[in-house]
């Protein structure tokens, strides 16, 4: 997910993890380009697509995701692109030049991600989502009209409340979008950031417990205590949101890779993270601490529509979410109101988040 490689302003190898001396250091039996068929979980064993096997003692699932694809008419003929690995940035990089036009489908984090690198080094854009507004599924509607109001007056058409009907390629060798209204779209390349899908194939067929990813407890165990997972492909019960979660962002895969990791030496763990996302378009830089519930009272920091503006989700009187538009300092006062769940005063909030933590702090 690098803006930067997208854009060309960064080389491929920046994004690796490890330099090659360090990832030698760690003297892993490292199996690249090796696919595991199956997971017998009674003989804890895998067995590898060429017939061998590994035994295991504790088994970690980091299979991650994938970009969920278009399934409509014609996707086959046109040029659809996804956005998932780095493979697919260094195909779709070059489409973005002056002069050439995507269309973007799905207005999500992956989208608009990608449709403001575009409008950056010169392409046409159009974004189509199905909802009535951006980031319908994680963030309030003051956001998505921020979002909006950021996007067009970049230059970016957003059409909403869109369906795709079909794709097609024409004859002069562009694509085609033909929405369920019946207009249609001629462009370079279509963009397809309409979400994600677990790789969970190998826990599912082995019978483990799986609901949109393999769910795993605040000690990244599956329902098999040998086996656990981490990342993109886990689903785990987040205190924050009340329900599970899948938690789609690097934070996550980091740490609750460390987190599986120490729980498969039988260390202490317990993962409960507060879920942090971001992301920048243009110039701005979004925040989001929690998860943000229609039962919250919401108490506003600034004006929406301002530039910095910064929205709290309260339960009662604390804390449990906030979020906001280049808010950062403020949105890290937020955190520790948020993780230390002591009461506050909303008025405070509204006026001076710093005020209201010296309180906090002065009542310790
Ligand atoms: P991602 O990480 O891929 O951005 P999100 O869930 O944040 O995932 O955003 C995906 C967006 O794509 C959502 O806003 C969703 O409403 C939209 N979407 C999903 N399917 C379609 C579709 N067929 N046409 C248009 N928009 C779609």
């Amino acid at each position: 997910l690098s803006k930067a490689v997208l854009a060309g302003e960064a080389a491929p190898e920046s994004t690796r993890l490890l330099k090659t001396e360090a990832f030698e250091a760690l003297a892993l039996d490292w199996r690249p380009a090796t696919r595991v068929s199956r997971i017998d979980c009674a003989a804890k064993r895998l067995q590898l697509v060429d017939g061998t096997n590994i035994a295991y003692d504790k088994l970690i699932l980091c299979t991650g995701g994938r970009a969920r694809t278009l399934n409509v008419p014609g996707a086959d003929a046109a040029a659809v692109y996804t956005l998932r690995t780095i493979d697919d940035a260094m195909a779709l990089a070059p489409v973005l030049e002056p002069g050439r036009s995507v269309v973007v489908v799905g207005g999500g984090w992956i989208g608009l991600e990608v449709a403001a690198t575009a409008r950056k080094k010169g392409a046409d854009v159009v974004v189509v989502e199905a909802q009535s507004r951006l980031c319908e599924r994680t963030v309030p509607s003051e956001i998505s009209e921020h979002l909006l109001a950021l996007h067009r007056s970049q230059g970016t058409r957003v059409i909403l409340g869109a369906n795709i009907a079909a794709l097609g390629a024409r004859t002069n060798g562009r694509s085609q979008v033909t929405l369920a209204d019946g207009t249609t779209l001629e462009c370079d390349a279509i963009v397809a950031g309409i979400g994600m899908m677990a790789n969970d194939e190998l826990a599912r067929d082995a019978g483990l417990e799986c609901d949109g990813g393999v769910v795993v407890d605040s000690r990244c165990r599956t329902s098999d205590p040998d086996i656990l997972a981490a990342g993109d492909v886990a689903v785990t019960p987040n205190p924050w949101a009340g329900r599970r979660l899948r938690l789609e962002s690097w934070q996550n895969a980091q740490e609750q890779g460390i987190a599986a990791a120490r729980a498969a030496l039988g260390l202490e763990v317990d993962y409960r993270p507060l879920p942090w996302f971001w992301s920048d378009q243009y110039g701005m830089n979004l925040q989001i601490y929690g998860v943000p519930a229609a039962s919250h009272r919401v108490v506003l920091r600034g004006t929406p529509g301002a530039d910095s503006f910064v929205l709290f989700y309260l339960d009662g009187n604390v804390v449990n979410a906030a979020l906001g538009p280049n808010a950062a300092r403020d949105l890290r006062f937020a955190r520790r109101l948020i993780e230390q769940r002591k009461p506050v005063d909303p008025h405070a909030l509204e006026a001076a988040l710093e005020q209201a933590l010296a309180a906090l702090e002065f009542l310790e």
